[in-house]
């Protein structure tokens, strides 16, 4: 028996009767989803913490007030969104008007991870609403917490004939994905990904992919080490590391290694106090396996800071390595934890030829007090985005799209992105059903004066003549 197949009908037929798209209904699901972010506050805080460990400080930044955001500007937003687009045309369709029309894709599949349960649910839930499509939530079977809130509580304020929550792990995912979707949406790693695209490919959905990978953090000789350290340090261990878009490794020279060393133990010092075991402000590894995965990585190069671990509390001691071989697990999988190695090289040029021959990152990061380092790095690297002097912080504008590159993934959303993201672009064009005269020199047979005068009108693309 195939456990999806009553609710994936449901939403088709949900869909196919055009439920969806009136922006009304649009708006009622998105105040809906607005009130089960505020209604449940506390209770996302608390299955955040029970999942992660995470502070209430960390939950709001990262998850529950971006969400809430998300969904006050898809509210704002809907209907300048939902307006058909002009489009230019040229003399020869002058008398028509041409549009896009921004339609909903159909049937949507998000299926997300772990480490920020909810905002890489919700997020994408948001734009999938605003866009008008049915969706299917498939949250990650990791996060128990936020798995069992968002499969019991979330109906209860959406419409259950149009949205649905499905659970499952591996195998389950496996199987609903052998269903036709209209539009999927994937976060997880690039292992997945690809299993995704290639159960997607079979009916030809199309794909965003929101992958992982390591992100490099190039530290230049000239800057002030403790600012760099500061910050470098909270995106690092901000949700004990388990963020896809953190500072991966640090590569700068050996005498900036020594400078940046005692300032990120005095940030880590300040941040998480002498005992870091203790402090409320730092998570947990989300399971043994990854604690296990992780604790391997400690034995890559020497600790220069932290390295303590203890497996009953799933803890991983903010750590920072130095005398890492390139060839070393550490740097040949994404370190997902609270684990930093710092690589030396001679200087920018070596750090960009390194950047630039592993596989493009999903964020990349550059210090420096000279503009002109930052942007070297800028213009001569590729990466899903890109931090000049700072962290991921650019994450909670909605101005900006989240997406990867190459490895990292493909597609983009948040903010008005995400409405795209969900939207089939339909070219339209309508004509006036009279005045065919005017048509009659692009029909057969052709001559050379109507060819000129074909190619004349081809030519102005902006006229308003006419
Ligand atoms: P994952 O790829 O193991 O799992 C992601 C989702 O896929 C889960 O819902 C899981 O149930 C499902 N899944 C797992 N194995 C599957 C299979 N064989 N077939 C079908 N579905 C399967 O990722 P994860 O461990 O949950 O998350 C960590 C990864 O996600 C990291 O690589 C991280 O960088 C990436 N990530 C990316 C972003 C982004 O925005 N680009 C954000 C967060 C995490």
């Amino acid at each position: 028996m195939d456990p999806f197949e009553d609710t994936l009908r449901r939403l088709r037929e949900a869909f196919g009767a055009g439920r969806t798209r009136p922006a009304e209904f649009r708006t009622e699901q998105l105040q809906a989803l607005s009130r089960f972010l505020q209604d449940n506050r506390k209770l996302l805080q608390d299955a955040l913490a029970q999942d992660l460990h995470k502070s209430a400080f960390e939950s709001d930044i990262s998850e529950l007030i971006m969400c809430q955001n998300e969904v006050d500007l898809a509210l704002r937003n809907l209907h300048t969104w939902m307006k058909d687009e002009p489009a230019t045309n040229n003399l020869l369709t002058k008398l028509g008007s041409a549009f896009i029309r921004k339609e909903p894709y159909g049937l949507v599949l998000i299926i997300a991870p772990w480490n920020y349960p909810l905002n890489l649910t919700l997020m994408p839930l948001v734009g999938a609403i605003a866009a008008g499509n049915c969706v299917v939530l498939k949250p990650s079977e990791m996060s128990k917490g936020a798995e069992k809130v968002l499969a019991e509580v979330l109906p209860r304020y959406l419409d259950q004939s149009c949205f649905a929550v499905v659970l499952g792990g591996p195998e389950e995912t496996g199987r609903l994905l052998e269903h036709k979707f209209d539009y999927i949406l994937f976060t997880g790693s690039p292992r997945v990904g690809k299993i995704v695209m290639t159960a997607a490919a079979k009916h030809l959905t199309p794909v965003t992919l929101e992958l992982g990978g390591k992100n490099p953090c190039y530290v230049d000789d000239n800057c002030d080490p403790q600012t760099v350290a500061n910050r470098v340090t909270w995106f690092r261990y901000f949700n004990t590391g388990q963020t896809c878009v953190a500072p991966d490794y640090v590569l700068c020279t050996p005498e900036t290694r020594e400078r940046l060393l005692p300032a990120l133990q005095s940030a880590i010092t300040r941040f998480y106090g002498e005992d870091p075991r203790s402090s409320p402000d730092l998570g947990r590894i989300i399971n043994q396996k990854h604690f296990q995965r992780l604790q391997a990585l400690l034995r890559c190069g020497r600790v220069a800071i932290g390295g303590q671990s203890d497996e009953s509390q799933r803890y991983i001691a903010p750590t920072v390595l130095v005398d890492v071989q390139e060839a070393e697990p550490v740097m040949q999988e994404e370190i997902f934890g609270p684990i930093l190695p710092i690589l030396t090289v001679g200087g920018l040029d070596e750090a960009i030829a390194f950047i630039n021959r592993r596989e493009k990152p999903l964020a990349l990061y550059a210090f420096s007090n000279n503009n002109q380092v930052v942007k070297q790095l800028l213009e001569r690297t590729s990466s899903g985005s890109f931090g000049g002097n700072e962290g991921f912080i650019y994450l909670t504008l909605s101005s900006l799209p989240l997406g990867g590159v190459g490895h990292s993934g493909m597609g983009k959303y948040h903010g008005k992105f995400s409405f795209e993201t969900f939207s089939h672009h339909r070219a339209c064009m309508l004509a006036p059903p009279g005045l065919e005269k005017l048509n009659e020199p692009r029909y057969p047979p052709y001559s050379e004066r109507t060819q000129q005068l074909i190619s004349w009108a081809l030519s102005f693309p902006t006229c308003t003549l006419l």
